[in-house]
C-alpha cells in the first residue's frame, strides 16, 4: 500500500484543503532548463512548478545526457540497477531542485547518468542521425529506471505521469509488473496509476519489433498492450492502451486526434479510450513570458503602459537590420522547421507565399528558427533577396523574447498543433497571432471580426499558400485601415489568463480520476 498516513504532511500551509495533494512522478525525456527540443520541456516543467504550487509533492525523472553538468547536480550514494535487455544496466543517479520551485515543497529532479545510452550529443538523435538506432533500448532503460529511482529513494507515488513516446512504457510496466512486486515495509506500486500525456501524436516511437527485447517485457505483453503495427512496435500505443488515464495538450486537439485526418492512424486506439481520454489547455510560465518583468527586453510594458513595445519593436528592427520604423507592421516566426508547421505552404521554393508577401504588402517579417535544411537553404535565401525579410536560422532565447514583443503579428500557419505556445507569447506580450484553425490555436485565439472589432487574432481554415497569403493580406489590411481594432485587440490578449495555475487544477482532477478508476 502506497503511504497514506503522510498525506496530510504534503500541504505546504495547510492551504489548498479542497484539493487532495498527490505524489507525483513525472517521467520525461526532456525538462526545462535541462533539455529541450520543443513544448513538452516547458510543459513537464511548468507542470510540476504549477502542481507543486497546489501541494503536490512532485517528482521529475530523466537522463543526464551529455550536456547537462553533473558539477551543477548532487550524486545519490550507490549505484542503481535496473532491469533492462534480459540483464541488468548500472546507473548513477544525480539530483537537483527545479529552478523556480519553492523551498517548502520543491521539485526534486533525479537524472539517470548512463555513458552508454546518454553520454553523446543529442537527445532523440543528431543532424546526421535524425533518431539514434538505439533509443528504444535507452528510453526503455528510463522507463523501467523510474520505477527503481522510487525503490531507491523509498518514496512511492500515487501517480507515475509519463510524456509522450519516450516514457510511454512506464503505464505499461506499472500494468504488467510493478503494480504486483513485492510490497517494501514503506511502499510499492499497488495502488499507483498512470497517467499518459500526448503532446504530439506525430511522434510515436514506431521501432523495429526485434527491439521490444529491450523492454523486458513478455510477447504476451506485446500483443495484449497492442505494440504491433503492421509488425512494427508502437511504443506510444503501448502506452495508450495500458494507462489508466490520456490526455493531450487542448480540448480541440483532443477532439481533432479522434477522427483520422488527425488521428496518425492511432484515431482507432484513442476512441477506445475515449472515455479515459481529455484535452487539458497547456499554460504559460508567467515567470518566463511576462512583458512586464522580461530581462530580455529594452523596457518592461503591460496593458495598463504599453509604450515598452514600441522600444521592443525598434529593438527587433535593429537587431535584424531592418529600417527603424514604427508604421511598418512587423511579422514574427519561431518555429522549428517541420512539415507540422506548413513551412512547405510559406517557405517551398517557387510556391510558398514568404515570397509573395514580402514583396507585395508594406511589411517586415523575422524569423528564427531551425530544422529542415531545405528550408534553411530557402529562408536565407530570401533573406539575402529581400530586403524586408531576416532571419536568424539557430536557436536563441533572447532572440525568440524580442520576436515575441518586438513583433506586431505572429504567424502560424500550422498543418496541426497540439497546443501550441508560441500564439499565447504573442497574445501576452501585444502581438496578434495569425494562425490556422487547429487543435490549440483553435482553443487560445478569437478570430477577428472586422464588423465588430471583437477577437485577438487572425484564422484561417485550409492549409495552402494563398489561405497564408489572404490572411497575413487581411491582418495587414486592418494594421493599416482599422487601428482602432487592433489597439482593443492587443489589450484583449494581453488580458487572457493562459496561467498554468488552472491547467494544474484539470490535472489534479484527471489524477484525481485515474485514482478513482
Ligand atoms: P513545438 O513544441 O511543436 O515545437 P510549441 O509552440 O509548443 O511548438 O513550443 C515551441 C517552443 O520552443 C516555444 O517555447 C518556442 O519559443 C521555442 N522555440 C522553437 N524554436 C526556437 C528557436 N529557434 N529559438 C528559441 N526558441 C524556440
Amino acid at each position: 500500500m502506497a503511504k497514506t498516513a503522510s498525506r496530510k504532511n504534503l500541504y505546504p500551509d495547510g492551504k489548498n484543503t479542497d484539493l487532495v495533494p498527490r505524489r507525483v512522478l513525472m517521467c520525461t525525456s526532456e525538462a526545462v532548463p535541462f533539455a529541450k527540443t520543443g513544448g513538452l520541456a516547458d510543459a513537464v516543467s511548468s507542470l510540476s512548478l504549477a502542481l507543486a504550487k497546489l501541494g503536490h509533492q512532485v517528482k521529475i525523472a530523466m537522463p543526464r545526457y551529455y550536456h547537462i553538468d553533473c558539477g551543477a547536480l548532487d550524486k545519490l550514494e550507490g549505484a542503481m540497477g535496473v532491469p533492462a535487455g534480459g540483464g541488468e544496466e548500472w546507473t548513477a543517479v544525480y539530483t537537483a531542485a527545479l529552478p523556480g520551485s519553492g523551498k517548502k515543497n520543491p521539485v526534486l529532479v533525479y537524472f539517470f547518468d548512463h555513458e552508454a545510452f546518454f553520454g553523446r550529443d543529442g537527445i532523440y538523435g543528431t543532424p546526421f542521425e535524425s533518431d539514434f538506432r538505439d533509443n528504444p533500448r535507452r528510453f526503455s532503460f528510463m522507463c523501467r529506471a523510474c520505477f527503481q529511482l522510487c525503490r531507491k529513494i523509498d518514496w512511492y507515488p500515487d501517480i507515475v505521469h509519463a510524456h509522450d513516446w519516450p516514457a510511454a512504457l512506464v503505464p505499461v510496466y506499472l500494468k504488467y509488473g510493478e503494480k504486483y512486486g513485492v510490497s517494501s515495509e514503506s511502499g510499492s506500486f499497488a495502488e499507483t496509476k498512470s497517467v499518459l500525456t500526448i503532446h504530439n501524436l506525430g511522434y510515436q516511437g514506431i521501432y523495429n519489433k526485434d527491439d521490444f527485447f529491450y523492454t523486458n517485457l513478455g510477447w504476451d505483453v506485446f500483443y495484449q498492450s497492442c505494440f504491433d503495427d503492421w509488425n512494427m512496435m508502437n511504443l506510444l500505443k503501448g502506452g495508450i492502451y495500458s494507462a489508466d488515464k490520456l490526455n493531450t495538450v487542448s480540448p480541440n486537439y483532443a477532439r481533432e486526434t479522434l477522427m483520422q485526418e488527425h488521428g496518425f492512424r492511432l484515431d482507432g486506439c484513442l476512441r477506445s479510450r475515449a472515455r479515459d481520454y481529455r484535452g487539458i489547455l497547456n499554460g504559460v510560465d508567467g515567470e518566463v513570458w511576462n512583458p512586464a518583468r522580461d530581462k530580455f527586453l529594452p523596457a518592461p510594458f503591460s496593458a495598463k503602459d504599453p509604450d515598452g513595445k514600441k522600444l521592443a519593436k525598434q529593438a527587433l528592427q535593429k537587431r535584424f537590420g531592418l529600417a527603424e520604423d514604427p508604421e511598418i507592421p512587423v511579422i514574427g516566426m519561431v518555429t522549428r522547421l517541420s512539415a507540422q508547421k506548413g513551412i512547405g505552404e510559406l517557405f517551398g521554393p517557387g510556391y510558398g507565399s514568404a515570397f509573395s508577401i514580402c514583396r507585395d504588402m508594406n511589411v517586415q517579417f523575422v524569423f528564427l528558427g531551425s530544422g529542415e535544411p531545405w528550408a534553411e537553404h530557402e529562408i536565407l535565401g530570401l533573406s539575402s533577396r529581400l530586403a524586408n525579410f531576416k532571419a536568424h536560422i539557430g536557436y536563441s532565447e533572447e532572440i525568440s523574447h524580442l520576436i515575441e514583443a518586438g513583433s506586431d503579428f505572429f504567424l502560424m500557419p500550422s498543418q496541426y498543433e497540439p497546443c501550441g505556445l508560441n500564439q499565447m507569447y504573442s497574445l501576452a506580450y501585444g502581438t496578434l497571432p495569425i494562425v490556422r484553425n487547429t487543435g490549440g490555436l483553435y482553443d487560445t485565439v478569437e478570430k477577428y471580426n472586422e464588423q465588430t472589432g471583437s477577437g485577438t487574432g487572425f484564422m484561417f481554415d485550409y492549409l495552402s499558400p494563398s489561405a497564408i497569403y489572404n490572411t497575413v493580406g487581411w491582418a495587414i489590411w486592418a494594421w493599416y485601415n482599422r487601428k482602432d481594432h487592433i489597439a482593443a485587440m492587443r489589450l484583449r490578449g494581453m488580458k487572457q489568463d493562459f496561467s498554468w495555475d488552472k491547467s494544474a487544477r484539470e490535472y489534479t482532477n484527471l489524477y484525481k480520476d485515474a485514482l478513482d478508476s
